[in-house]
């Protein structure tokens, strides 16, 4: 099943995507259960937006092989975290804004977790119970920043650099998927999920074992291979099997 929130007649709600509709939901997806209502829309009537407001959204850096490479960084032997900013998300077909337009500005197509439980210390065989779903977010990072700091935070959480959605897919296989992302049409990432380093289950055992996740919250997973950087006027699409296409511009 797929679950996404959208903009009708100037009112956010929460939907079911049932094949070209969307069903709406009383209350969220992530209410437990979630209720569909009598309401149905045309998808293409709908503006979706971001699907979750996550509290918190920490990141996992270095998770692909060849892309430590392509940056020539040692891999991380524990999963490497960092937090950046929830205020940094939009939605799918909204604009990242380049804050410094002097710095190299990389895209960075990643699967990101959508949890659906409160977890903490939650082990690796636990660890998918506490998601609910599974969404595609691009990781823009200021690469000026990041060797600067030593460090990702600013890097990563300039407004708009976290663009998510468009749906969160529940029935996806997270260590089998394909992950693409296009720039201005040509294939720049062509990605497996089954190439990460740590898995979504190792990632989230981790994670939880220090911090407290509430449902809504995100974890991006790390990106293959074949980052590179923005321009405005780029028109930029990340696709991960299963889940969706994310379509952003570049301003
Ligand atoms: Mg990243």
């Amino acid at each position: 099943m797929k679950y996404g929130r959208f903009l009708y007649n100037g009112e956010i709600k929460h939907g079911m995507v049932d094949g070209d509709r969307v069903i709406e939901l009383l209350g969220t997806y992530l209410d437990e259960p979630a209720v569909p209502t009598d309401r149905v829309y045309r998808l293409e009537d709908v503006k979706w937006l971001a699907p979750v407001e996550p509290k918190q959204v920490i990141a996992i850096g270095l998770n692909y092989v060849d892309h430590a490479k392509e940056q020539n960084k040692p891999l991380p032997k524990e999963p490497m975290m960092f937090m950046v900013s929830p205020s940094a998300i939009i939605g799918p077909g909204e604009s990242i804004r380049l804050a410094k337009p002097t710095h190299r500005i990389d895209y960075e197509a990643e699967l990101a977790v959508v949890i659906g439980k409160k977890a903490h210390r939650v082990t690796e065989a636990e660890a998918l119970d506490v998601v609910f779903g599974y969404t595609v977010a691009i990781d823009v990072s200021d690469r000026d920043l990041q060797a600067r700091d030593g460090q990702y935070t600013r890097a990563k959480s300039y407004p708009t650099y976290k663009p998510i959605g468009p749906f969160v897919a529940t029935d996806v296989n997270p260590r089998n998927l394909s992950i693409k992302l296009t720039q201005n049409g040509v294939t720049k990432q062509d990605g497996h999920t089954s190439d990460m380093v740590h898995s979504v289950e190792k990632i989230i055992a981790a994670v939880t074992e220090v911090m407290t996740l509430e449902p809504g919250d995100v974890i991006l997973t790390g990106t293959p291979a074949g980052v590179g950087p923005l321009h405005p006027g780029d028109d930029v699409a990340a696709t991960i099997e299963g889940i969706g296409t994310l379509q952003v511009t570049v301003l």
